[in-house]
């Protein structure tokens, strides 16, 4: 913990910004004044570091090894709340305390401006652009607003259907922030997304937000650090990573598609954006937002213990209705296997394009065919690194593996049995249906929006340009689509494989599944003219599918919490994943055993496994996992931490911790 003592102190601990948990001490000549918070240069090894003040010294280094700090930079101290937010990161996820500081620093290149550095930060006007708000829109921006006068915690749930107007509800808020002169952030679950809000945030502001996100360059950092740490930056847009910078005065978090698993990080440090965001902003006691047409059940089971407020959008803006959804069953219709779009989908893309509206295919797999498996022995190819198939990409005509960079011609014969020329692809990608449009519907203009068409924002703009511009008929893509967007002339949305989300061992496929489709229904009908869903499936009787007909979310959450309380699932308990991983199959298995045997005793946990990960091998690492269950009332962080003290892992094999997992591979 920093002590908020200023008075010069002798010997001073610092946390520098590399994967190490504690702070270590320092001395200090007299004249230097040591705040917490300050940042300095160190001796490091034979090099030196960057690091913050953290406190008083420890002793934990001999008074005679002691090495003295060589300079402090000209940078404001990081502010007490957000030193207390690193512990408190570092604390539940168990990341190393300078991990989570090094966040903080985005890179310690930023901490310093470069002499030909001009960056005049903006200024952003509460009333550059105020829409006149519906009774509904006013009555919940009331509720937000009051909180940010408040200058308190409080945590509110937006809950609107798309297209309600939720983002010009959360400007109310973020303009009465601004008002008070203090900062505000808006995060989003992906970059891609950013295109679709600069242009709307501007508007409403007069300018452009200041982004944070890895996808600007090094200088454009280094500029938005320095503005952010100053406190001249008032209004942020960015991803998760937005969350740890050293805001001298942030009085607003919103977060926007709250229910996006796309706020988990999986690597590195493993945390989820969502969730530390509600603790930043308890930490730092100021209000803040999340927004969603799909919330969580983790946020919908925090609003019913009142320990979130609520405020509801029922309907659309304007005119605008709600979509209807129609389910096609796929086994009354005989496909072959080249076949993907059933005859009622055609028949309704036909239409579409006669009354010359848009329409937007969704399947959420990237490339031509998941699968391509020999016809002579049935052999799959599959990936040498990973338990995974490959996927074949028209575009680069190679065979790629989705989870490592690993890529491979297709080969002329098979490699089992020497059969010549006998490969079929199975299945279907985006591209495989931008094909099959392009058989059946000629005469479309049809375009690809997938992550790895679209690489960076700029792409997506151009895209986004062109459905405006009404260059493009038929929209084809994964989940990228069903974010944020807003086309007008968009009538239709045919979803390829509703069925595609729900396999596999994940608790929240489900949830997942009907918040993605309803996202994606929620793209259409935005206009004057109504919006169409076809969802193909060949499992109408889902209780997915039957809420998507009825657009009955609360009934579908109903059935959902029940079952996630009999499985002793999230929100109820919590859980817990321990993946050792290393490149010796044996010697992984061995030390999952090892670490299962040391479990505590007696502390509330259950423990599941060691069992191999379903992706048992990845990136040439083969895994084995444990999971733990555990009450809500016990600390599972803490109980971690302490089993984890017991156990020495060979050093060649890492050791993952997630808290709260939100992906199950
Ligand atoms: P959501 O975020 O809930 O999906 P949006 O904020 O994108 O909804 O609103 C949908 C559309 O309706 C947008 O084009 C938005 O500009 C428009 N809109 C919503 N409320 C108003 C309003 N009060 N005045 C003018 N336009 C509005
Ligand atoms: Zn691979």
């Amino acid at each position: 913990m920093p002590t908020s003592s200023a008075t010069p102190i002798k010997t001073i601990s610092v946390l520098l910004s590399a994967p190490l948990d504690k702070p270590y001490d320092y001395s200090l000549s007299k004249e230097m004044d040591a705040t917490p918070g300050a940042f300095v240069e160190v001796p490091f090894g034979a090099r030196t570091a960057i690091g913050v003040v953290w406190g008083k010294g420890q002793g934990n280094i001999p008074q005679k090894k002691l090495k003295s700090v060589i300079r402090f930079l000209s940078i404001p101290p990081v502010p007490e709340t957000s030193l207390r937010f690193v512990d408190w990161v570092s604390a539940y996820t168990l990341a190393p305390k300078g991990a989570v500081l090094k966040m903080l620093f985005g890179n310690p290149k930023f901490l310093e401006p470069k002499k030909k550095d001009r960056y005049e930060a903006p200024f952003f006007d509460p009333d550059y652009n105020q829409p006149i708000l519906n009774q509904e829109q006013k009555n919940a921006a009331a509720v937000l607003i009051d909180n940010v006068n408040a200058q308190r915690y409080a945590a509110v749930l937006l809950d609107g259907v798309t297209g309600s107007g939720k983002t010009e509800v959360f400007c109310e808020a973020i303009a009465q922030c601004l008002r008070q002169g203090r900062q505000a952030l808006v995060l989003l679950p992906e970059i891609a997304m950013t295109a679709a809000l600069i242009d709307r945030f501007t508007e409403r502001f007069g300018h452009k937000p200041v982004l944070w996100h890895s996808g600007l360059t090094e200088k454009q950092r280094r500029l938005h650090w320095q503005a952010i740490a100053h406190g001249k930056a008032l209004f942020i847009l960015g991803a998760r990573s937005a969350l740890f910078l050293p805001y001298p005065d942030l009085g607003l978090i919103v977060v926007d598609e709250e229910h996006e698993a796309a706020y988990k990080q999986e690597e590195g440090t493993i945390y989820h954006g969502r969730d530390m965001a509600v603790v930043r902003a308890h930490v730092g006691n100021i209000p803040i937002v999340l927004s969603s047409a799909t919330p969580s059940l983790e946020t919908l089971e925090n609003v019913r213990q009142g320990k979130y407020g609520h405020v509801i959008l029922p309907q659309r803006y304007g005119t605008a209705a709600m979509p209807s959804v129609e389910l096609v069953d796929m086994r009354a219709h005989k496909l072959s296997a080249q076949e993907f779009i059933s005859p009622p989908l055609l028949k309704a893309l036909e239409d579409a394009l006669e009354k010359k509206q848009q329409a937007m295919l969704f399947l959420n797999r990237r490339g031509y065919a998941p699968l391509t498996l020999c016809r002579a022995c049935g052999h799959r190819l599959e990936c040498p690194r990973c338990t995974a198939w490959l996927t074949e990409h028209k575009a680069s005509g190679r065979l790629h593996c989705h989870h490592c960079d690993y890529s491979m011609a297709l080969p002329k014969v098979c490699p089992v049995c020497g059969a010549e020329g006998r490969f079929a692809a199975c299945g279907p990608g985006v591209e495989r249906i931008a094909e099959e449009v392009k058989e059946r519907l000629p005469d479309a203009r049809a375009a690809i929006m997938a992550s790895d068409t679209l690489d960076d924002p700029k792409a997506a703009q151009e895209l986004v340009d062109k459905m405006n511009a009404h260059e493009i008929d038929i929209l084809i893509g994964t989940q990228i689509m069903a974010k944020g967007y807003h086309f007008p002339r968009l009538t239709l949305v045919g979803v390829i494989d509703g069925d595609l989300g729900l396999a596999g061992g994940d608790p929240r496929a489900s949830e997942r599944t009907f918040q993605l489709l309803q996202q994606m229904a929620g793209r259409s009908g935005r206009g004057e003219d109504k919006g169409h869903v076809f969802l193909q499936t060949t499992a109408p009787e889902h209780p997915v599918m039957k809420a998507m007909v009825k657009g009955d979310r609360d009934a579908f959450m109903a059935i959902e919490l029940k079952e996630r309380q009999a499985y002793r699932l999230p929100p109820f308990w919590r859980l817990a994943i321990l993946t050792v991983s290393g490149l010796d199959a044996n010697q992984v298995i061995r030390a999952t055993q090892e670490l299962a045997a040391k479990a505590p005793r007696d502390s509330g946990l259950r423990i599941l496994g060691p069992a191999p990960a379903p992706f048992a091998k990845l990136r040439g690492r083969y895994r084995h996992r444990l999971m733990v269950q555990a009450p809500r009332t016990v600390n599972v962080s803490q109980v971690v931490r302490e089993w984890l003290t017991t156990v020495k892992l060979p050093r060649n094999l890492r050791l993952a911790v997630d808290i709260d997992p939100y992906s199950f591979l």
